[in-house]
């Protein structure tokens, strides 16, 4: 099986801004695209991008799930890293394109077409260091992927990492490549030291969220989350969960969760967590290393609401329930 996001349609759609206007866009050649080595992203960063799926449904139909979400996401990042501003409606267009030119290729549930829109700074200008790029390029990559469950559901282990943060405390709300990058460190030490596969991270004792995916807490009718803030990504999927949560009569309650009530209610059996993401979907939590210990959510399996509640959202993505808060594009 060939790993998450390597494989890609052989085009893209790609926009062009000159400083004054967007370029119409065009279909390109997906495996290159011509930058200047001293281009503003290369050097500091100015990159943000998004995620999100498209999905077949049984009659043949492709249905983009909560594209203007993500399209609200990718230009608030736009414009807190100060890249030029992206008009909604072309971007909305170019990924409706795109999808459609490549719809035959989307592969049927439980696989989906990935859908990565990528916005760069391409001003030639080193001395920018505290400057935006004046000039940028959108562009939406395609990449049709499989089950993340293949192979088994499994229940992961994740390091509590109360010390370092995931990214400056006002960025987080950003989906920017710097953030990612800045996480590895911490994210390659949890894996060698304790074999985790994720890091929580936690500055101050205050439960935020993993490398890619939000972090829930199921805790019988409650589900715990934290509120959202600048610090952390407001994942689609995670307001997704929760208003299906809500639907379904849970407590859903948005708050700060510090590690200390994080331990206490995992430890009570029938407790559950859930890492929450577009290519997670729903992800079980088993096992919490903290300070040195381990201990198991619950009983350290596949959670049963975590089930229901992933089945829930996958049946409204794959177009086997109604789509009652009008998700699909
Ligand atoms: N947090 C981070 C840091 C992420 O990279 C992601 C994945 N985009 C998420 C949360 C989940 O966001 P979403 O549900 O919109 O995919």
């Amino acid at each position: 099986m060939t790993a998450f996001g390597s494989v890609f349609m052989p085009e893209m759609a790609i926009s062009w801004f000159d400083g004054s206007d967007w370029s119409a866009t065009e279909v390109v050649a997906s495996d290159s695209i011509q930058v200047h080595p001293g281009a503003h992203v290369l050097h500091y960063s100015s990159t943000c991008f998004e995620g999100l799926k498209a999905f077949r449904h049984k009659d043949g139909s492709v249905k983009i799930f909560r594209m203007d979400k993500n399209i609200d996401r990718f230009a608030q990042s736009s414009q807190l890293l100060g890249l030029p501003e992206l008009n909604k409606e072309t971007t909305s267009q170019m990924i409706r394109d795109i999808v459609a030119r490549f719809a035959d290729e989307v592969p049927a549930p439980p696989g989906s077409m990935y859908i990565r829109p990528t916005h760069i700074g391409t001003e030639p200008a080193i001395g920018k260091a505290a400057v935006p790029s004046l000039t940028s390029c959108q562009y939406i990559l395609l990449s049709p992927v499989g089950d993340y469950f293949a192979g088994g559901d499994k229940a992961l282990r994740l390091l509590i990492e109360d010390q370092n943060m995931r990214c400056p405390p006002h960025m987080g709300m950003v989906k920017s490549g710097g953030n990612y990058a800045a996480a590895l460190q911490p994210i390659m030490h949890a894996r060698a030291e304790v074999q985790a596969d994720q890091v929580l991270f936690c500055p101050n004792g205050d439960v935020q969220e993993t490398g890619a995916a939000n972090f829930l807490l199921i805790d019988g009718n409650e589900l715990i989350t934290k509120s959202l803030d600048e610090s952390f990504l407001h994942g689609v999927t995670r307001d997704s969960i929760l208003t299906i949560a809500r639907d379904m009569g849970m407590d859903v309650q948005e708050r700060e969760l510090s590690v200390e009530e994080l331990m206490e209610r995992a430890a009570k059996p029938g407790c559950e967590a859930a890492l929450s993401g577009t290519a997670a979907v729903l992800a079980p939590v088993g096992t919490l290393i903290y300070q040195g210990q381990e201990l198991d959510v619950g009983n350290g399996g596949i959670g049963e609401t975590t089930v229901k509640l992933r089945t829930a959202l996958n049946a409204i993505q794959w177009g086997e329930a109604e789509d009652p808060y009008g998700w699909l594009t």
